[in-house]
């Protein structure tokens, strides 16, 4: 109840939840303390957080952000969702997103834009970041503990960056994908967002796993991510890809991401510098590769089958094209004309399959990497959170806030951000890289740090 209050109040203004589920969560507390009278608590019982609204959850609205989704509620839940639920963990309610999933800003969203607390605290409307700017915004202002968020080319480390919370993007395939409404399937996945290192891998105790409902789900074990968080970092060998130290960095930014690492040597760890020669063209492949994998997700939004569909069709061609035009928004409507373009014939060499193979290559400069080093380290953004509209009709610039993020992504590597500092009062991020599998490697090193 203390935290429904709080959250009721606080989020007029930062509009970082599109549903508030208050009946079940009280219900859903309800039992926990049956649980835990009954001596079956776990760690999770009671626990209040949230999910981004692109997990299905059965019973309650999940809108990805669009209109097309504005009035769907799943029959089933995702099994991210079922994790939680069996944990007995109690869920408050749906965060705000970019508009399936698109975007820096969550400035895309059907419901509006969430702003970010820290922005607010100097009497300023700033970006949270996106697409996962609800769960980022919600966990700064202290409204949920945690929530789930998701990353396709950045969109847990980048709103975790601006906000001054942690967040983990797991290795493709370590958290399962069944019931999370896709983007883009080669790179979406599932992953953790809360104030420190160690919530976040109790919260990966519950998401990770092999599940036989999403085919790039990979049957690995899943390790007790917090019983290596205090091991020692002496001898960790970290490694600054120098093409993530230039071009338009902030240069205050860079200071504290600097002296971040910094303390690592402190630590014991050494530092020397690497490079991803491929790096340059990370935005260019993901921005063919995400809208090309989009266009052919969305097809099935059609206005048969189930969301959005036009008033009063004409015939069945007028129903497809009027609840596609007025369901989604114009972001969504740009990724879907790119996609379709790159994969359209006689252009699908040239665009599609061209980024695919500069996709190998950017995951060979991590594999090179790794053979020298244990993690990378490197700013999560370029600059800290920008004011609201400021990009918004600018697709490139803000196409480049995801600059140090989206290589990651196409590797299917892990990667987190870390609070390292404040630039004139806004939180910024130091972003950890790891080689596949490394999530507790990756919260070790970010726990020592906090
Ligand atoms: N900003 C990137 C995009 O718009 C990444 C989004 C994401 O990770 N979901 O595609």
């Amino acid at each position: 109840r203390q935290f429904l209050g709080h959250l009721k109040k606080e989020d007029e203004q930062l509009n970082s939840f599109i549903t508030i589920t208050e009946d079940e969560a009280l219900a859903d507390a309800h039992a926990a303390d049956e649980q835990r009278a009954a001596g079956r608590a776990t760690r999770w019982t009671g626990v209040p957080f949230a999910h981004k609204d692109i997990f299905c959850t059965n019973g309650v609205a999940t809108t990805c952000g669009s209109k097309m989704l504005a009035n769907f509620v799943p029959p089933y839940d995702a099994r991210v969702t079922e994790n939680f639920r069996k944990a007995g963990a109690v869920c408050l309610g749906k965060t705000n997103m970019d508009e399936f999933a698109m975007g820096s800003s969550t400035e895309s969203s059907h419901f509006g834009a969430t702003t970010n607390p820290w922005g607010l605290s100097k009497g300023e409307k700033r970006v949270p970041g996106g697409s996962s700017g609800g769960s980022a915004a919600a966990v700064a202002a202290r409204l949920v503990p945690a929530a789930t968020a998701t990353d396709t080319g950045g969109s847990i480390r980048q709103p975790a960056a601006l906000c001054g919370v942690t967040g983990l993007k797991p290795t493709y395939g370590r958290v399962s994908r069944y019931g999370m409404i896709a983007f883009a399937s080669s790179l979406d996945q599932g992953g953790t967002m809360a104030r420190t290192a160690e919530d976040n891998a109790l919260m990966l105790n519950v998401m990770a796993g092999f599940d036989p409902r999403d085919s790039t789900s990979l049957d690995r074990e899943v390790p007790d991510y917090t019983a290596t968080l205090d091991e020692p970092l002496k001898g960790l060998r970290i490694g600054l890809p120098k093409e993530y130290f230039a071009g338009n960095l902030n240069a205050a930014l860079e200071e504290q991401v600097r002296s971040a690492i910094g303390e690592y040597e402190k630590l014991g760890a050494t530092v020397k510098e690497v490079s991803l020669p491929h790096a340059h063209l990370a935005i260019a492949a993901y921005y063919v590769i995400a809208p090309a994998e989009a266009s052919a997700n969305l097809s099935r939004f059609d206005g048969a089958r189930y969301g959005y569909r036009c008033e009063d069709p004409k015939d069945l061609l007028d129903m497809y094209t009027r609840t596609r035009a007025e369901g989604f928004g114009a972001e969504v409507k740009r990724r879907i004309l790119v996609g379709t373009y790159a994969l359209s014939a006689g252009y699908f060499d040239a665009y599609y399959l061209k980024a695919q193979k500069v996709r190998r290559l950017i995951q060979q400069d991590f594999i090179d990497a790794f053979r020298e080093v244990d993690v990378l380290m490197s700013p999560t953004t370029p600059s800290p959170a920008f004011i609201q509209g400021e990009k918004s009709d600018d697709p490139v610039t803000m196409y480049l806030e995801d600059v140090f993020t989206v290589a990651v992504n196409l590797a299917g590597i892990p990667a987190m951000s870390v609070p390292a500092g404040f630039v004139d009062g806004l939180p910024v991020g130091l972003q950890i890289i790891g080689d596949y599998f490394s999530e507790a490697r990756l919260l070790n090193a970010a726990h020592q740090y906090q």
